[in-house]
């Protein structure tokens, strides 16, 4: 007999469309139920992708130095998180990070600068960037996370070759100046519309974990389904030591799959990634968030490390999952030593 989140399943695939009801259901619902929860997401997620597993890279074009207050972020002004901090790296250095990622398997690199928005300068220097990528990588998507978009830079990047434009909505509305008092949601809202418009792939997702109430998750879920995400990070909060957040541990390896499937319910064709912070965060739960999420990051993230590459990997090929775009591996290994901390300093990688 049908469970709930088989209807709720049964629904989505005829075209359904998740109501608030459901959604929090979703969320409250018990560690007994939290089986059947997983595999009437996992029903969504094969119908929709298979059992491929999209893998990204990121690569750190500037790291901190940021002058914008977000409460969860090491980069962010004032924050006294042990971060690497350097200014852009030369066209040549990303290009040579990306390469890294993407003879691992990654099949979109995420070209990413810390600040509230690019400088016209920085745009033509990130499309000077992605002009070379493209040289040598013609196959990888490129997707541009430069934060808050004035208008025609969207266009310029979308020119250059950007496949995509990432910038999270983050948190509901309603909670938005908790977390950040220099810039507002509504500025990531336009900024969402601009990459749309310009034609590049929106990628837009959340930070979950920050003291949001479930309306406001669901608010936050709703919000991006309604804004025409087509790819759906979630990040599971890293509280930085430095940090305002520093501290905050809200969440259980149960609540991280119960928000994933919220995502997946409501959203069921959009590509959604276990993002930052899935590791500390759902730790030996991973493998079973990939029933529910058909994406995430190899190795490390913008400022912190992640588990390595072939952990990543390994733990794909032994859920039974394949990376898209790659030959299937009999050994789950990269046979890449990826790891770049190092990048735009002295410092060694991984220090
Ligand atoms: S604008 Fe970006 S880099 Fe700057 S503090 Fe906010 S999230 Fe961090």
């Amino acid at each position: 007999m049908f469970n709930k989140f088989e209807e709720f399943a049964a629904q989505q695939l005829e075209g359904g469309t998740l109501t608030r009801a459901d959604a929090l259901t979703i969320l409250r619902s018990s560690d007994d139920e939290l089986m059947e929860l997983v595999a009437a997401g996992s029903r969504l997620r094969r119908a929709h992708f298979g059992n491929t597993v999209k893998v990204n890279y990121l690569v750190n074009l500037k790291s901190g130095l940021c002058p914008e207050d977000c409460h969860y972020c090491s980069q962010r002004l004032g924050s006294e998180a042990q971060i690497l901090k350097y200014s852009w790296l030369k066209p040549e250095e990303a290009v040579e990070q990306a390469t890294v990622g993407i003879r691992a398997g990654a099949s979109r690199v995420c070209l990413v600068a810390s600040g509230k928005g690019p400088s016209n300068h920085d745009v033509a220097r990130v499309a000077d960037m992605v002009g070379l990528l493209k040289d040598e990588h013609p196959q990888v998507e490129v997707c541009a996370c430069l934060g808050i978009l004035k208008e025609g830079q969207a266009e310029k990047l979308q020119a250059a070759g950007v496949d995509a434009y990432n910038h999270n909505l983050n948190t509901s509305e309603s909670r938005y100046a908790d977390i950040c008092t220099t810039h507002e949601y509504e500025d990531r809202v336009r900024t969402v519309g601009h990459a749309k418009d310009a034609g590049l792939s929106p990628c837009s997702g959340l930070i979950v974990g920050m003291g949001e109430s479930d309306d406001e998750l669901v608010d936050a879920v709703f919000a991006l389904r309604d804004l025409g995400s087509e790819s759906i990070p979630v990040n599971f909060l890293m509280p930085f030591d430095g940090t305002p957040l520093e501290g905050t541990w809200l969440l259980t390896p149960g609540t991280c799959l119960r928000i994933l499937a919220l995502v997946r319910f409501a959203c069921p064709g959009t590509e959604l990634r276990m993002a930052g912070g899935r590791e500390m965060h759902l730790r030996s739960l991973q493998p079973l968030a990939l029933h529910i999420a058909n994406s995430l990051f190899l190795g490390d993230y913008l400022t912190s490390e992640g588990q390595e590459a072939d952990a990543d990997l390994e733990m794909i090929a032994d859920a039974g999952f394949q990376v898209l775009g790659a030959e299937p591996r009999t050994d789950g290994h990269s046979g890449v030593s990826l790891r770049k901390r190092g990048a735009g300093t002295q410092i060694a990688p991984n220090a």
